[in-house]
């Protein structure tokens, strides 16, 4: 199943796109299997699930990304899980306090809500810039490497074209950013037509 994902997502995004697996659907058995068939890289969006799941496939050596909300409570349980990357930090605020708590450089995005819709977290496309240039300036082991975004909610293609397109742009415009992280099971193809070089893929690989 996973060797399909992969050949279309290699089909128009070439040999450089990351495929992170979300396993917030799935058990640890299920991770498991998929490590098995080579993915490595997984995502959650519950602190408690990360930690569950890397403390109990300890052995395979897998990297967890967290892409969900981080409630100021669940910082240091999250770090304690010493995170590949944190996906979805969606405020200077959020920034600062989980960078008082950092040790080590921790990789980190930036999430946008690109389409501006009340009901998703993340910088407006406006305010991004100036959050990257703060957050670089304030953040000591906060190491920003790019941007994250959920495509628009629409049935309409080109509604998600727009957000995916205004994400890639602001990308473009963030001196040294390296990974812009946008498509999921239902829009990836569109997300990597508009210049997605990491793909958050759950439902399509753990059915
Ligand atoms: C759940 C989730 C995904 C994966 O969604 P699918 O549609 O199942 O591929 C990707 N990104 C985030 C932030 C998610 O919460």
């Amino acid at each position: 199943m996973i060797l399909k994902v992969l050949e279309r997502v290699r089909k128009i995004g070439g040999d450089g796109v990351r495929v992170v697996a979300v396993s917030k659907y799935v058990d640890a058995a299920a991770v498991a299997q998929l490590a098995q068939e080579g993915q490595l890289e997984f995502g959650e969006n519950k602190v408690q699930d990360l930690v569950a799941k890397k403390n109990e496939l300890k052995s395979l050596n897998l990297s967890w990304h967290f892409i969900g909300r981080l409630q100021s409570n669940k910082i240091n349980q999250l770090l304690s899980a010493n995170p590949t990357m944190w996906q979805s930090c969606e405020s200077v605020q959020k920034a600062l306090a989980v960078d008082a708590r950092l040790t080590c450089e921790l990789p980190t995005l930036l999430q946008i809500n690109s389409a501006d819709e009340d009901s998703k977290q993340g910088f407006s496309l406006h305010s991004a810039c100036d959050a990257w240039h703060e957050i670089g300036e304030k953040c000591k082991n906060i190491k920003l490497l790019g941007v994250m975004s959920i495509g628009a909610h629409s049935d309409e293609k080109s509604a998600v074209v727009a957000s995916f397109e205004a994400t890639r742009r602001l990308f473009d415009d963030l001196s040294g950013a390296k990974i812009c992280s946008m498509g999921m099971s239902g829009d990836f193809e569109i997300a990597l037509k508009c210049g997605s070089n990491m793909l958050r893929l759950g439902s399509i690989l753990f059915k």
